[in-house]
Formats: C-alpha cells, structure tokens, sequence
C-alpha cells in the first residue's frame, strides 16, 4: 500500500513545461469533467452553452447603454426623434431579460447537476469500499483518506466544473470587455488585468495553506468525530452516564476545537488582511482608470455614451475580474480537495489473483505450514511458525490467553489477510490459489465482535448467505439451530421485528440474544464445509450453550469445526485441541492426551473445574 506523507500534496511524476500546480489542476480538472459529462451529457451541454451567454450578455447591454446615452444627448440637443432611443432601451430591456433568464437557467442546471453527481461520486466511494481489504480499514492512514474523501470531496468535481465554467464565463466578459476598452486606450486593458493580479497570488496561497492545516488536523477531527459519538451514540451511552464520562469527553473535544480555532483565526485574520490591503490597492488602480476616463471626456476626446460605458467596464470589469480569481484560487482549492478524493479512489487493492474452484485433493481439509503472520505496521508478529492439520469430520478448538493470536488465526484461515510466511492448503491448494467467492463460500464464521445489524432480526439472520438473504424458511431452520427462533417467535412482528434502536420501533436484544442470532447466521451457510465460531457462546446461559454445542456437532458432522472458547466444558468436546501463547502453539491434542500431561491446558483446565466445584 502506497502510504503518502500527511502533509505533501500529491508529487507529480516528471517536471514539465508547466508549473507543477497548474499541471496538476489541469490533471483533476480533466477527471473532474469527464465525471461531470458522464453524470449527464444534457446538463453538461446545457451548463456550457450558458455560461457563454452569461459572460457575453454584459457587454452587449454595457455598449446598447453607451448608445442609449448618446442617442439621448443627440435627440436633447439637436431636437432629435425620440423612437430610436425608445428603440434602444427596448433592446437593452431584451438582453437585460435575456441575461436573468440564461443565470436563473444556470443556477438550475448547476442545481440538478450538484445532486446526480453528489450521488455519483458517493456510490464511487462506497463502491471502492467494497474491494478493499480489512487490512485498509485498520490502517488508520488509510482510514483518514477515507474519511476525508467522504467528507469533504463529494461536493468537489462539481465546484470544480461550475467553478471551470465560472471561469471561463468571467473570461469572456473580460475579452468582450477588453475589446470595447481597446478602443479607448490598450493601456486601460492591462490596467484591468494587473490590479487583480495581487490579490489572485495571495488567494492560491491562502488556500494551499488552509488545505495543508485541513490535512494535518485529518486525526485531530477524526478524534472530535469519535468523541461525539461517543458521547451522543446509544451503544456508549450507559457507560458514559453511569462513568459521568460526559463532561470530561465534551471537555476534550472543546480542547480540540479550541487548539484548531486558535489556528484557523490566525489564518483567517491574516487573509482577511491582505485581502483588503491589496483589495484596495485594486481599487486605488481602477479608480485611476476611472478618473482617466472621467477626464477624457471633459476634454471631448470620447462623447459622454462612451464614457458611461468605459466607467461601466470598469466597473464590471473589476468584479469579473476578481469573480476570475476568485474561480482560479477556489479551484486550486477544488484541485487540492480532489486530489484527496482520486488518492483515495486509486488506492491500489491487491488483486486476488486466485481462479481456482477445486483443489488437485478434494476432502483434504486443512493444512497450515509453518504459517506466521505479523500485522501491517507491527513490530512483534501476531502468529509464529504454526504447523496443523484437520480433516473433514474434525472439530479443533483453540485455547488462549487473551491476545495470544486465536483470532488472527481465523483471519488467516477465512483469507481475510495472507500469511507473512508459511502458507495454508485446502483441499491441497494454497489459498491464494482460491477463487475468491468460492473460497467465502466454503467458510461459516461467526466472530467475537460479529456485527449487529440495525435491520428486521430475519435480515440479520439472511445475511449469513448472500444467496438466501430474503429466504423467510431458511431463516427459520437456521434460528432453530441456533437457538434463536424461540425468543424471536414472542417479538411483535416475528421474523420482520426491526432490531437497534436508529430506527423508528427499532427492538433492542440482550448480549445473548444478539449471539443467538449470529449463531443462527453462521447456520445459514449450509453449504459451507468449515464453520469457525470465535467465542460465540460467552454471552449466552449455560443452557443454551449445551443446546447449541449439540446442534453444532450434529451439523459439523462430515465438516471442519473450528471453535475459540475460553469454556473447557466446551473445548473438551473438540477431537484436536490446540494451545497458543503469544503467537505460537505451544501445545497440541486431544483432550485426554493434553490432561495426561502437566502442561498449560491441565493446569487451565484444573484451574477452571475447581472454580465450578
Ligand atoms: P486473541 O484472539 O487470541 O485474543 P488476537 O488474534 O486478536 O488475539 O491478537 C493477537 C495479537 O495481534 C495481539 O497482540 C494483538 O494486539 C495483535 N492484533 C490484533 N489485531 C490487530 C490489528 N488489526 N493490527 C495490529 N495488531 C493486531
């Protein structure tokens, strides 16, 4: 995985002609309107072709006003008709009209553009999310891409596009502007270029620097959105009340903003500054412009029309000049934000390059060789050298202190990481060699922290397996096993009773209960010749543990039964017992032949049998 540092923007492969920014912002735009033009064509077009009229139109009303006044002076001191100037402030009517109905039309489009691609640009990062690897998601690194991509990116493409057309609209306003300005002096057309330039060169610095403050805070935030869910979240709620956790929280997170406040004020007040100081040079300029003009016309060099036009470019001109950049320094910014966005979207997923949908040696089962596994970014490996074999038919259990590597184990075994060596056959083919979806398949897991969906309980039940998920009568088998379908018969709407409480009548489970309905998930893969159950009883009564460990060897028959536990009454059920401590096995047998020695599941078991006495 490719890890950028937390503070540099993107680097560009090779130096060109361009400064690298502006290559880079050219880079993004390009993605930028082809994710625009393929949200919709029609809009796109429509978006375009108004923008140019947009820009376009105030010139044209600038010059029929021009005409208007002369027309005026002439028919007041020649005694003129008066229909020709009637004539011209209809026509300026038109075009005044004309450009109300072409902005209105733009802020539509932009509108009806903003949500399709607020929505296009969401599904693209969910749709990502599904090809990563758990590894990416516990990679805190990569967790703030993400989480900055959903944030703050999904509005960019579009900023940048209307932001593009504002541009250009801002340009052709300007060369229209220029070419009437031309005529009274070419000079007064650099004037207007060169009092915006200052202000532009503070904007893109400004916003390069509120970006980089935005990147650094990424854990700063990302601990303040934490904190509030905390505090405000259901599943923390008792803790926090019964703690009186809630005003030491708040105070953290009052901490932070105030720590980032302190910052962004200073930032804030230093743009603010400059902007105006070099706002008012601009001004000072223009109004130089202004008085050249003003001063022209008492000499006759232009008629009066002319001047109140120059004195209306001027005008006009400055602010299409500073709306210029103010669209070049915002999609600077557009730029930087998107950048974030396609770091994210390229984010390289190792391909599971596996095909295979048998292996050479069906009914082989499981063999780990030499397996070890240490976690990106860890020091210490979490697993060491682990040699082990299972049959179809087998039950292993494995016994541990806590964070000795049990769980590691399974994601090793399920594929949800690779070995770092060693490598692990099933069926006699190494797991990577594995199809994918074949491989999910053939496995039934249920883990420690399985997940509470907050959807109808017979949902939570379907989404064992994927290809039965509405399947009401497999819901109901699986529940049966897994000792749920009792609890759930008495709930008010059965089988479709909503579960959590986001939602409106939303029935909250006890930690049992919630087991028993992960239970009856992993029983939904009837297909699945392993079934891995991490601790899935620990919540559970006594009772109902024996129940469901009957059920669960009655279904393992002919599979391979995999089950963590610290209940010894449970483990000694199993044919292979393994013992690890601190990533290794230190201990390997079965239950009889582990108690005939004094090693660390006699003394465990022991331990544990005398406390029930
Ligand atoms: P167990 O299931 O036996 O309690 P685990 O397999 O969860 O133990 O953890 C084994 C070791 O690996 C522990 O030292 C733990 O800190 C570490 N570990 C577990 N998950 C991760 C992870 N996602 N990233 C880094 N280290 C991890």
């Amino acid at each position: 995985m490719s890890r950028p540092s937390k503070t540099s923007s993107p680097a560009p492969a090779d130096l060109g002609r361009l400064p690298v920014e502006m290559r880079e912002i050219l880079r993004y735009m390009r993605k930028a309107f082809e994710l625009v033009w393929q949200t919709s064509h029609r809009l796109t077009v429509s978006l375009a072709l108004l923008t140019l009229i947009v820009g376009a139109l105030p010139a044209l009303i600038a010059w029929i006003g021009a005409r208007i006044v002369d027309a005026v002076v002439m028919a007041a001191s020649q005694g003129g008709a008066v229909a020709p100037v009637l004539m011209l402030v209809a026509w300026e009517g038109v075009a005044v009209a004309a450009l109300a109905l072409a902005t209105r039309g733009l802020s539509l489009s932009t509108t009806l553009l903003r949500d399709q691609l607020g929505n296009r640009v969401n599904v693209m990062i969910l749709e990502k999310a599904l090809t990563l690897d758990l590894a990416h998601f516990e990679d805190s690194e990569f967790y703030d891409r993400m989480t900055r991509a959903r944030r703050e990116a999904s509005q960019r493409p579009l900023s940048m596009v209307t932001r593009s057309f504002g541009l250009v609209q801002n340009l052709v306003s300007l060369v229209s502007f220029a070419v009437l300005l031309f005529g009274f002096s070419p000079w007064a057309v650099l004037l207007l270029v060169l009092a915006g330039l200052p202000g532009f060169i503070a904007e893109a610095r400004f916003s390069n620097e509120r970006y980089r403050l935005s990147r650094w805070r990424s854990p700063e935030r990302r601990m303040q959105m934490y904190l509030e869910t905390v505090i405000a979240r259901e599943d923390y709620a008792k803790e926090v009340k019964l703690n009186g956790l809630g005003r030491r929280l708040l105070d953290r997170y009052e901490d932070i903003f105030r720590r980032l406040h302190a910052e962004d004020r200073k930032l804030a007040i230093r743009r603010d500054g400059w902007g105006f100081a070099l706002g008012l040079l601009a001004t000072f300029a223009l109004y130089g412009g202004y008085a050249w003009v003003a001063v022209s016309a008492v000499h006759g060099l232009i008629t009066v029309g002319q001047m109140t036009m120059y004195l209306m470019l001027f005008r006009q001109g400055q602010s299409a000049v500073s709306s210029a950049l103010g669209a070049i320094s915002g999609l600077y910014e557009d730029n930087l934000y998107l950048s974030t966005l396609y770091e994210y979207l390229d984010t390289p997923v190792p391909r599971k390059l596996g095909t295979a949908k048998a292996g050479p040696k069906p009914g082989d089962g499981l063999i780990l060789e030499n397996v070890g596994f240490t976690y990106p970014g860890a020091t210490e490996p979490a697993l060491t050298d682990i040699t082990l074999r299972l049959r179809p038919g087998e039950t292993l259990a494995i016994v541990g202190a806590n964070g000795s590597g049990k769980t590691t184990l399974i994601k090793l075994l399920t594929r949800l990481y690779d070995p770092t060596t060693g490598r692990i056959l099933l069926d006699g083919l190494d797991l990577q060699q594995w199809d994918e979806q074949t491989l999910r398949a053939r496995f039934g897991v249920i883990f420690q922290d399985f997940a509470r969906y907050q959807m109808p309980v017979g949902e939570n039940i379907g989404a064992g397996d994927d290809t039965h998920f509405d399947d009401e009568a497999r819901w109901r088998e699986a529940a049966e096993l897994g000792r749920a379908a009792p609890f759930i018969e008495n709930l008010p709407k059965g089988y479709h009773t909503q579960l959590g409480k986001w939602f409106l009548d939303g029935r909250e489970l006890s930690g049992g209960q919630w087991q028993k309905i992960a239970l009856s998930r992993s029983f939904m893969r009837r297909d699945a010749d392993i079934l891995v159950l991490d601790e899935p009883t620990a919540a559970m009564d006594a009772q109902a543990e024996v129940e469901v460990f009957e059920h669960f060897r009655e279904l393992a028959a002919g599979r391979i039964a995999i089950l963590i536990s610290h209940r010894f009454s449970t483990v000694r059920m199993a044919d292979q017992i393994v013992v690890l401590d601190n990533g290794r096995l230190v201990e390997q047998g079965s239950h009889e032949q582990l108690m005939s020695g004094d090693g660390v599941y006699a003394r465990l078991f022991t331990l544990q049998a005398r406390a029930y006495q």
